[in-house]
């Protein structure tokens, strides 16, 4: 067989973030170089509707569209029509591959938890009229998001990032479900997710990076470092590093890490076969 580099996925990468604006190209260009053959960018607002989908498009990428819970509270009631409006609009669009990112934040304090709950029940409609999964949001939600997801069915997804126990991640599996990992894997600090990452199903799983966010262990940087000026930003190259984290706690080959997480975020995300 020949050498091949492996594909990757990123299926969660915010390439359209303000942290890129400076150099999208080569981090694109970086993230294909390491093998990571395909991107999923979920929009956090509707100004970043058309964004998210521009750039899918110049770079042979996929796309999702939703309203972000950090961004419930600055986004106007009627983002949701122009949500439904572009759904619409795009519906026979192969690189628009879900509703996201939505969901609900219970870390970050003081935001409106009833306004959360409405725009992703909503948002939840949306995914379920538009026959699309969706990509969450999750941060102490397990249980709130599980309750909505029982409420308004939706042909499943990906939570992404994700943190919640043993019992509730069998739960988003049983409603058909795979978890995200990315970063976070890679702290040894991380007892619980490295935990669920090397127990869960493997047909469960799927990587991402994040990016920006949630850099890995060796681009981490303390607080008193990034006051000093020092970079901390993720991208989508640093995906198969991360993926030999997940070989390691699997004892997986990297080609075997590759090909299985990839054909889970095919199977999560289905109109990615296409692309
Ligand atoms: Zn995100």
């Amino acid at each position: 067989m020949p050498n091949a580099a492996p594909a990757w996925i990123d299926s969660h990468c915010h390439l359209d973030a303000p942290e890129f604006a400076a150099d999208r190209a080569a981090v694109l260009a970086r993230a294909r170089a390491a093998g990571v053959g395909l991107l999923v960018l979920p929009a956090v607002c509707a100004e970043h509707f058309e964004t998210v989908r521009a750039l899918a498009h110049a770079h042979g990428l996929a796309y999702a569209l939703g309203i972000h819970p950090l961004y419930v509270d600055q986004a106007a009631d009627e983002d949701l029509d122009r949500l439904a409006d572009a759904l619409a609009r795009h519906r026979d669009d192969a690189r628009l591959v879900a509703v996201g990112e939505i969901g609900l934040d219970g870390f970050v304090p003081g935001l409106d938890w009833a306004r959360q709950q409405r725009f992703y029940a909503a948002q939840l409609k949306l995914a379920q009229a538009n026959a699309l999964p969706v990509i969450l949001h999750v941060r102490r939600s397990a249980d709130a998001l599980l309750a909505g997801l029982r409420r308004i069915d939706v042909a499943g997804g990906i939570a992404h990032a994700f943190n919640g126990s043993r019992v509730q991640a069998d739960l988003f599996v049983g409603l058909g479900f795979r978890l995200g990992f990315g970063g976070t894997l890679t702290f040894e600090r991380s007892l619980q997710i490295r935990r669920l990452a090397s127990e869960l199903p493997e047909a469960a799983l799927v990587l991402e990076t994040d990016a920006p966010d949630i850099p890995p262990q060796w681009l981490y940087r303390t607080a008193a470092q990034r006051d000093g000026g020092e970079q901390s930003r993720n991208e989508p190259a640093e995906l198969p590093r991360i993926g030999a984290v997940l070989a390691g706690l699997r004892g997986w080959s990297l080609a075997e890490t590759a090909a299985t997480t990839s054909a889970n975020a095919r199977a999560a995300l289905p109109r990615l076969v296409a692309l």
